[in-house]
């Protein structure tokens, strides 16, 4: 039987090495070779040609190179009926928490300014607030929530999270919900973007949520570029509202070269980068789902269609 791989941005010769490692009979193809379209049980997918699952009549399990899920369901062929599995994997989950961690100390300590002082050639001394006086909104406490909070509470910020369901956080404060959304809002000194994109979270970070924020408030998105609007996040930085952000996510990627993004002097930007895949860690899990979707059973970290994650 054979697995199809469909990515521009993985490497399939990682993947092919590190799956056959673990099941040396999965036929590995590469798209757009489908050899017997017939003999694929697993599509492993990231940012797929729209109707391409549905060429595999026998498919099994869609299972994403990610942990995000958008790429899947925004296929309007997506094939009904066949489970969908995203990424929760330790190296991913590890990355983000050291991308998180670098964007909120670098807003901390004010690197940013300290940096634009440094240029103009001025010894330039910033006093940081006393770190449990500086508030992180969390929007989303899901894998990467959760470990990205438990980082920041034992460097000493002081964490709200915010989730779409009533949520145990320890002694986190926690709301939910819309009416939970302009609570989090409004004592987020530092607000992280970590959530799934679906309908509800589209648009998500825009000027009201904006206006609701303390001024001098920073803004970091590490989830998805749609869940920002990215007129309101300039306008509120140019007109002194919130003192910059941190984007690895864009809601068209690559970038366009004439984005204002790019040069702005209160924004970094990366690449989409703040937790990449790697094929050595992530492939025992997909070996895993293949052989629980091959005796009838959900895979694991089945994703639910009807809510978007
Ligand atoms: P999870 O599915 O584990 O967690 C999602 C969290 O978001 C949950 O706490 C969930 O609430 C909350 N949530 C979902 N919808 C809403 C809503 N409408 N209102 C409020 N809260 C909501 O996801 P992960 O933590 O694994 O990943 C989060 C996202 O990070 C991914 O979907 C992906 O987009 C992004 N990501 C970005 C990467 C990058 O390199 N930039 C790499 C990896 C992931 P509840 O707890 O109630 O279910």
């Amino acid at each position: 039987m054979a697995l199809l791989f469909i990515s521009k941005n993985d490497s399939p010769s990682d993947w092919q090495e590190a799956l056959a490692s673990l099941e040396p009979e999965l036929e590995f193809k590469i798209w757009p070779d489908l050899g017997k379209p017939s003999e694929i049980e697993v599509a492993l997918v990231w940012n797929h040609p729209a109707g391409a699952l549905g060429l595999l009549p026998n498919l099994k399990l869609i299972q994403s190179l990610g942990a995000g899920i958008d790429h899947v369901l925004t296929d309007p062929r997506l094939p009904k009926n066949v489970p969908i599995a995203r990424l929760v994997d330790t190296e991913l989950t590890r990355q983000m928490v050291e991308y998180v961690v670098l964007a909120v100390l670098n807003r901390h300590r004010r690197i940013d300014e300290l940096r634009r002082a440094q240029l103009s050639g001025d010894w330039q001394v910033i006093q940081p607030v006393p770190i449990g006086r500086s508030r992180v909104g969390l929007l989303g406490f899901g894998h990467m929530g959760q470990a990205a909070s438990n980082a920041l509470v034992n460097l000493g910020f002081n964490v709200t999270v915010w989730t779409r369901t009533p949520r145990s956080a320890g002694s986190l404060t926690s709301y939910h919900g819309s009416e939970g959304f302009p609570e989090v809002l409004q004592t987020s000194d530092i607000l992280i973007c970590l959530l799934p994109l679906t309908p509800k979270t589209h648009g998500l970070l825009n000027a009201k949520a904006f206006a609701a924020l303390p001024a001098e408030a920073y803004v970091i998105n590490v989830a998805r570029g749609a869940h920002l609007v990215d007129e309101d996040l300039l306008a509120a930085i140019d007109n002194g509202h919130l003192s910059g952000a941190w984007l690895d996510v864009f809601d068209e990627e690559p970038l366009p070269p004439d984005h204002s993004f790019w040069a702005h002097p209160q924004i970094v930007m990366t690449p989409h980068l703040a937790a990449l895949t790697v094929a050595s860690s992530a492939a025992t899990q997909v070996i895993n789902n293949l052989r629980l979707v091959r005796t009838g059973k959900p895979p694991q970290n089945l994703v639910n269609p009807e809510i978007g994650y």
